[in-house]
């Protein structure tokens, strides 16, 4: 049984894996960190966020500086969804930010009727209303 644990990330609780959600891609370990098994884009942060002020006459430029913080997004390499990004010093190790209890959670869905098993939200998938925009009806 797959739990949705984020938007993008999935626990397989049979395999103990995490999985991506978009393509069913096999990510690594769920009793580690889901980074290991994403592909890492270390960034430099003045790529997205970009200088106000021209950086040829001034030194501050409301840009971050790299030498002080990087963005790493991490994709599925299975689809290349974007699952995560994070800000941190360079050469700082990826934030370890979720860590389950697998037993407990097996435990917990071993008591739950068998099926699918939906993420939370609003469907936001496109839907075919049956009118066209623009149309004025
Ligand atoms: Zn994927």
């Amino acid at each position: 049984m797959k739990i949705p644990m984020t938007e993008y990330l999935a626990i397989n609780l049979e395999t103990e894996k995490w999985c991506c959600l978009r393509c069913d891609h096999v990510i690594g370990s769920a009793r580690k960190s889901y980074k290991e098994g994403l592909l890492v884009y270390d960034r430099d942060p003045r790529e997205i966020h970009r200088p106000i002020l021209d950086p040829e006459r001034y030194e501050f430029t409301y840009a971050p500086d790299p030498k002080w913080v990087r963005i790493l997004e991490y994709y599925c390499p299975g689809c290349g969804v974007m699952v995560e990004t994070e800000y941190t010093p360079p050469g700082h190790p990826p934030l370890h930010d979720m860590e389950f209890d697998i037993d407990a959670l097996k435990a917990q869905w071993k008591a739950r009727p068998k099926g699918p098993v939906s993420a939370l939200g609003p469907d936001t998938s496109p839907r075919d209303e049956g009118h066209q925009h623009g149309t004025g009806k």
